[in-house]
């Protein structure tokens, strides 16, 4: 008899806690189009137009599924232009789930790092955290800061199984504060759900230990507190103690080891953009609200309508609710299980957002500086029409002293599973496509970039074929 995942692994399967309301046709297109498409795109799935994608896995930002209550809430926007109503509901939101006491609303995720780095950054001072992220080190980067990653050594393999790979190396840390002095550093900038390292989650135990060291040399610790809400799963899943504790609960007890954080909206609260920063010293409050003004907008909306406000405080409510969580993370995890099913080397244990495909592996005849993970995307793209993007050398950029690439442990390729969107027939069609281009793998050739931006690469490079 054929059975489920779910019976094969003893256990009843889940299903989305919602039914489909409204649909969206999806474009299914030709191999010889796409080769067309992916050639105009210079082999950058960022390139690509998305009439020519099939099933979107570029990214899980501002790509959600709204609720039909977020919908509702988009008309209920108080529009003016100062002291909406819906920043108030936020404000209540934030500081019911998030624990912090003061807000500021940005455009989106790196309007809020700009507004951090820029206040809490002083020239020549480091920022350690758990491993990068693009927006995030360029705006410390440009605030005069220096990043250092600090992550325990198990993230940067794709094999270890550890349970919180987004941990941070305590002993790390405290051998760079002892190196250059509390003094230097600037704070600590603590991620949820690592993203570069495949959506590993940080556990409760390392960020009390984070904090009690912080507080020893009076340093202060920031959150990016994009997937935060995901992070919270792996703890109820993973840590001792937290199973009987509902997500709402961990997330705030999270939070509450923190000053603050920085949040993308477009990700953990299902809309479709906007974005805070949030901290608890009035001081730096007053720092944020004044520098918010100049860079997104007046401090009761910063860069964000009302009516975005609303769907995203509704949103909040929504993404903390256990059912939703389980589901969501249920499908990434189920693409992942039918990958590893059939050997396909991905990062493990699956994160929270995404499959991350590791590149070597797939591909160790093509030379890190051939892109192989950029090559791997734009092989699943012309066999499929699914896009998924490059978390590699690419993604890493250049040194800014040297000018040469950064040479990243992990050259992988990123299927990111947008919320609510998709259903498990696309996760089967996603994984077949995969499958197609691993037993082709040995056919596949590398290639070279033709043009380079100066920031965050990735997004504008193209690149040809190598011949
Ligand atoms: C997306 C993201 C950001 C930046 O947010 P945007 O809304 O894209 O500007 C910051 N940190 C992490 C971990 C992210 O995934």
């Amino acid at each position: 008899m054929l059975k489920t995942i779910g019976q094969q692994q003893g256990r009843r399967s889940w299903a989305e806690p919602w039914k489909i309301k409204m649909v969206e046709p999806l474009s299914i297109t030709s191999r010889k189009k796409r080769e067309k498409a992916l050639k105009k795109a210079g082999y950058n799935t960022f390139l690509l137009k998305s009439k020519d994608v099939y099933i979107d896995l570029l990214t899980d930002s501002g790509t959600s599924a709204m609720s039909d209550r977020q919908w509702a809430g988009m008309m209920l926007g108080d529009e003016s232009y100062a002291g909406s109503i819906n920043f108030y509901h936020l404000e209540k939101a934030v500081r019911k789930y998030y624990s912090y006491k003061h807000l500021v609303p940005t455009h989106q995720g790196r309007g809020a790092e700009h507004l951090i780095s820029q206040v809490q950054i002083k020239e020549g001072q480091i920022v350690p955290g758990n491993m990068y992220f693009t927006t995030t080190r360029l705006h410390q980067e440009m605030a005069g800061g220096k990043f250092v990653d600090v992550i325990i050594d198990e993230a940067h393999n794709v094999n270890s199984d550890h349970p919180f790979k987004g941990n941070i190396d305590i002993e790390k840390l405290e051998q760079l504060i002892e190196t250059h002095g509390a003094d230097k550093i600037a704070y600590v900038s603590l991620a949820g759900t690592v993203n570069m390292a495949g959506g590993q989650p940080v556990s409760m135990e390392n960020i009390k230990a984070v904090k009690a060291l912080c507080d020893k040399h009076g340093i202060l610790l920031y959150l990016d507190a994009t997937r935060l809400v995901e992070n919270a799963w792996f703890i109820q899943k993973r840590e001792d103690g937290y199973q009987d504790k509902s997500i709402k609960k961990i997330l705030f007890e999270f939070c509450s080891y923190s000053d603050g954080a920085w949040m993308s909206g477009k990700k953990d609260h299902l809309v479709n953009i906007g974005g805070w920063v949030a901290v608890n010293d009035d001081k730096v409050f007053d720092k944020l609200r004044n520098l918010v003004v100049v860079y997104e907008g007046l401090h009761t909306y910063g860069g964000m309508a009302g009516r975005d406000m609303e769907a995203m405080a509704i949103g909040i409510k929504e993404s903390v609710k256990d059912k939703h969580i389980n589901a969501r993370i249920g499908q990434v995890r189920y693409l992942g299980q039918l990958l590893e099913d059939w050997g396909i080397p991905i990062v493990k244990p699956v994160g929270g957002h995404a499959i991350f495909l590791d590149a070597k592996a797939f591909y160790p005849h093509i030379p890190q500086d051939q892109f192989p993970a950029q090559t791997l995307a734009a092989n699943i793209y012309l066999d499929s029409g699914v896009r998924g993007m490059e978390r590699g050398i690419v993604s890493a950029g250049r040194d800014p002293k040297t000018g040469d690439h950064r040479y990243p442990k992990l050259e992988l390729m990123r299927l990111t599973i947008p919320r609510r969107v998709y259903t498990e027939a696309h996760m089967e069609v996603i994984a077949e496509s995969v499958k197609a281009v691993y037993d082709a793998r040995e056919e596949a050739r590398g290639l070279k970039m033709v043009y380079e931006p100066e920031y965050l690469r990735f997004f504008q490079a193209r690149f040809e074929p190598v011949s």
